[in-house]
């Protein structure tokens, strides 16, 4: 049934842009099962955080590393296209605007990366322990 061809079936997949991504997924199961609580996606916040908590007003904002462009790591190289470089260098520009919007209404942020999951889980997890809980 799919007429495309893999080159831009994946074109298409990673231009979607999925509020349930896949790490995503993996740090709120991780933070659940650690005892934390959280609201998703919050309407009232700049840039909608993925994972909110509204008593201690810090929010984490789980970062697909092509999309968001990761510079620490391999797997963010921007493409040659200028359709893609202007549309990832805006995502960049929105990033800072979210962060600052967030942190002037006195909430901390946190960011994780894809790649960082993908490496180690258990990592990820002390370092939002030590976020959230400071
Ligand atoms: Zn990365």
């Amino acid at each position: 049934m799919d007429n495309l061809t893999p080159e831009k079936r994946s074109i298409i997949m990673r231009a979607i842009k999925s509020s349930n991504t896949k790490p995503e997924l993996i740090v709120r199961k991780m933070l659940h099962s650690a005892g934390y609580r959280y609201r998703l996606h919050p309407k009232n916040l700049p840039g909608r955080p993925d994972i909110v908590f509204p008593v201690r007003r810090k929010a984490i904002l789980i970062h697909g590393c092509f999309w968001h462009v990761h510079k620490l790591c391999g797997t963010a190289r921007i493409p040659d296209s200028p359709m893609w470089r202007e549309k990832l260098f805006r995502n960049i520009q929105r990033d800072k605007e979210v962060r600052t919007a967030l942190r002037s209404l006195g909430w901390q942020t946190a960011v994780v990366w894809e790649c960082e999951i993908n490496k180690s889980s258990s990592k990820v997890l002390r370092k939002l322990k030590l976020f959230l809980d400071a």
